[in-house]
């Protein structure tokens, strides 16, 4: 089932918190000369125009990027983010929001590899014509969970792990710890990003459990809730679970975090946290 399109949530709260903290891990891992690789197991289409169809209809991003967009008092750990932003939309009109390949393309080197997962058949041919000409990159038409043990470990030694799976199946709660296991078996040093929504917060205290459950430690999750739990429908959160964070990325969440919360919720409902699930 691939009826999900990310070009109906694209910018929204929990893209901003997803893109924040894949900027800050890239930021961090060209700290150092070695080149590293970039996997991003569930790409989506790359760029989302923001007039479309499918973002007017939610209107999501006006609740998201929308709200920073504008801003000119922006913590300095959005820097690398917002650049990107920028970068595809030169005017003062917000109307193009790049996805989690594209802020990786800006933001990698020459010496860096792209590697790009996307099975929907409307949006691989999208992902696949952005890349067309960056050398760096390789995108194919596969199943992004088959990558974790069919890519690691990178040639460099390097690398950060993007899962951003759609949670259309419910299965999809236990493939990412699944994922996660096959990945760290083959590539304990990497650093791995897991985004998680929050619909119903059992299956998220279940799946920590799970993930708890697998030894694997140096676990930190980061989290924005828009609106208290709820047993009605729809996200009221989303969250990063990060095993191997860089050291910086604890600190630069907990300053930034409070700032995107006044900002995105302005009436101060949900929460937001950094936790370790497992230290290291
Ligand atoms: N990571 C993107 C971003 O931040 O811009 C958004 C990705 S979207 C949340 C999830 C994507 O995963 C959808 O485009 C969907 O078609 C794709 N997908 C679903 N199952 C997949 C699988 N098993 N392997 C690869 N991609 C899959």
């Amino acid at each position: 089932m691939l009826s999900y399109r990310h070009s109906f949530h694209a910018g929204n709260h929990a893209d901003v918190l997803k893109h924040t903290v894949q900027s800050l891990i890239i930021e961090s891992l060209k700290e150092k000369d070695k080149p590293f690789l970039y996997l991003d197991t569930h790409s989506g289409a790359g760029r989302y125009q923001l007039s479309g169809e499918h973002a007017e209809r939610t209107g999501e991003y006006l609740e998201g990027i929308g709200l920073l967009w504008q801003r000119d008092d922006l913590p300095e750990e959005l820097a690398a983010y917002m650049s990107v932003i920028r970068n595809f939309n030169r005017t003062d009109r917000l109307r193009y929001y790049p996805g989690s390949p594209l802020i990786a393309r800006q933001l990698l080197r020459p010496q860096d590899k792209i590697h790009l997962t996307e099975l929907h058949p409307s949006d691989f041919p999208l992902l696949r014509s952005e890349f067309q000409k960056d050398e760096r990159a390789k995108v194919q038409r596969a199943d992004g969970y088959q990558q974790l043990k069919s890519q690691l470990p990178p040639l460099s030694r390097r690398g950060l792990i993007l899962m951003d799976p759609p949670y259309e199946m419910k299965t999809d709660y236990q493939d990412v710890i699944k994922g996660l296991q096959e990945g760290y078996k083959r590539f304990a040093t990497g650093t791995y990003a897991l985004w998680y929504p929050v619909v119903m917060r059992q299956q998220i205290k279940r799946m920590l459990k799970e993930l708890e459950a697998t030894g694997i430690r140096n676990i930190l999750q980061i989290e924005l809730a828009v609106r208290p739990d709820s047993d009605q429908r729809g996200m009221t959160a989303s969250g990063m679970i990060v095993i191997n964070p860089p050291w910086k990325l604890e600190q630069q969440m907990k300053n930034v975090l409070p700032w995107l919360h006044k900002t995105l919720v302005p009436s101060g409902n949900g929460h937001q946290l950094v936790n370790w699930v497992v230290p290291e």
